[in-house]
């Protein structure tokens, strides 16, 4: 069967080529003030790159409150805002998101060619940005272009709005109050994220799910002095004896998580999603010998290694501290004793009711004698998922598949990041559509890209507007 998109992309592929160089000569490091403007330069040429493309409208956004009452230059590192109006009025509305920043290019010393003098090697291309994610918001030009070009339209079958964030490689400081400010904009039947990569080359996949998380420390306070063991011992409650238990009361012996309720919103994985996870091809042993750095597998009873990371909520500790620590013997009852825990979350569960339910953990756990305080840092952040039977995941699914010319299988994100804002505050489901590999050297030396991924990509960008409107009507 002719693929006009197909043809498109491979007739015109030089001129994705051509953007790229010119875009990864900007060295747009976030996190460098010395980079602002590099920054802003990234913005106004990606600005001017829609343009070109056929955008009507386009937008650099300023972030963060303007310094001084004068309202002077803003805090934060501009956005890229872009909107194609469908000229079917009842089409959907989708929101592209990407990011136009880059990390951080030391240590420079390790970098086999300049990170900002794009180079081609073979197949590969290697620059700072090359896939994250200058290559994936370009491949939606050239998709973009094929689409209207295969289909003859003037312009794309879903209402198509683009937005490249400037700080996503800097905590996304001011994003989700961008989105709060420009969700009129910004809103979206389902949002786009191409920032993200598939399984390995051999095995194409979209994620459909990343963990929320809540993160707190739990402070206990015993005795107002250190106190002698053999005088004291035994007849006074200890902090850190207290607190061990309160950690180890967490997991039962099945490794579930017992804070009561905890469960109650957990979706649970699909016979069929647990099928398609379980055909991936996961090596665990090299998992746990290589990245894990282990030398076994632990976790919720009942469950695999990757459902584990990706599909069922965690509580883990990260740090604990109590009493004398220094070399040798010191027969203390210590004043105070400190723990960090956070939990991972699946959807649907609340970060809310999780702190509630840990706070209610912790003063139940308490002895008389014992004060507890126990501290959230943030409200946390939710978990999202886009269930497999979504009409629009299976639109994207069937892009994706025509693009690389076999099934699409599915993953999650173990982590948790700006996708959930985009989920949670355009309260629309999140597709990703991204085509990095897991040994692209993101945020690490020579990152690189495989040039044919963006083939691939820009291929997928192409179909996805036809099949996303097929799948609204
Ligand atoms: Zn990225």
């Amino acid at each position: 069967m002719t693929d006009l998109v197909r043809d498109f992309v491979e007739d015109n592929i030089a001129d994705l080529h051509a953007d790229l160089d010119a875009w990864l000569r900007i060295p747009s490091i976030s996190t460098s003030p010395e980079h602002a403007g590099d920054v802003r330069r990234g913005a106004e040429w990606f600005a001017e790159a829609l343009r070109r493309t056929g955008f009507p409208t386009v937008e650099v956004w300023e972030t963060g409150a303007p310094v001084g009452a004068e309202g002077g230059a803003a805090t934060g590192h501009p956005a890229v805002y872009a909107a194609w109006p469908s000229e079917d009025a009842d089409a959907p509305r989708v929101t592209v998101y990407g990011h136009h920043d880059v990390q951080p290019v030391d240590p420079l010393e390790l970098w086999e060619t300049a990170p900002f003098e794009p180079t081609v090697r073979g197949e590969e291309l290697f620059a700072r940005g090359a896939i994250d994610d200058k290559g994936q918001l370009l491949f939606h030009l050239l998709g973009l272009r094929a689409h209207l070009a295969a289909t003859g339209r003037t312009s794309p079958a879903v209402h198509l709005t683009i937005l490249a964030e400037g700080e996503e490689e800097d905590g996304s400081e001011h994003f989700a109050q961008l989105l709060r400010d420009r969700a009129a904009e910004l809103a979206a039947d389902v949002v786009v994220v191409s920032d993200t990569g598939i399984f390995d080359r051999a095995t194409p996949s979209m994620c459909v799910g990343m963990r929320g998380m809540t993160y707190c420390q739990i402070d206990l306070h015993g005795p107002d002095i250190d106190l002698h063991s053999g005088s004291f011992g035994g007849a006074v409650p200890n902090p850190a004896t207290v607190l061990t238990r309160i950690v180890a009361g967490l997991h039962d012996a099945d490794g579930h998580v017992t804070l009561p309720g905890f469960y109650d919103r957990v979706v649970d994985l699909t016979p069929r999603e647990r099928d398609l996870l379980a055909a991936l091809p996961f090596d665990e042993a090299a998992w746990v010998a290589g990245p894990a750095a282990s030398r076994g597998t632990a976790g919720e009873a009942g469950f695999s290694t990757l459902e584990r990371i990706w599909a069922r909520p965690t509580a883990e500790v990260h740090g604990l501290h109590s009493g004398y620590t220094g070399p040798g013997q010191k027969t203390i009852i210590p004043t105070d004793a400190m723990a960090k825990v956070s939990f991972r979350l699946v959807a649907d569960q609340d970060p809310g009711e999780v702190e509630t339910a840990m706070r209610a953990y912790v003063a139940g756990a308490v002895p008389p004698g014992i004060t507890a305080s126990v501290t959230f840092f943030s409200g946390g952040v939710r978990p999202c998922l886009t269930p497999l039977d979504s009409p629009w995941l299976q639109a994207a699914t069937r892009a994706m598949e025509t693009a690389f010319g076999q099934q699409v299988l599915y993953t999650r994100e173990g982590g948790s990041g700006p996708e959930a804002d985009l989920a949670e505050i355009l309260d629309a489901p999140v597709i990703f559509v991204g085509v990095g590999l897991p040994d692209d050297r993101i945020h690490a030396p020579n990152e690189r890209v495989v040039l044919p991924m963006l083939t691939i990509g820009a291929i997928a960008a192409g179909h996805l507007w036809s099949e996303l409107a097929a799948a609204a009507r």
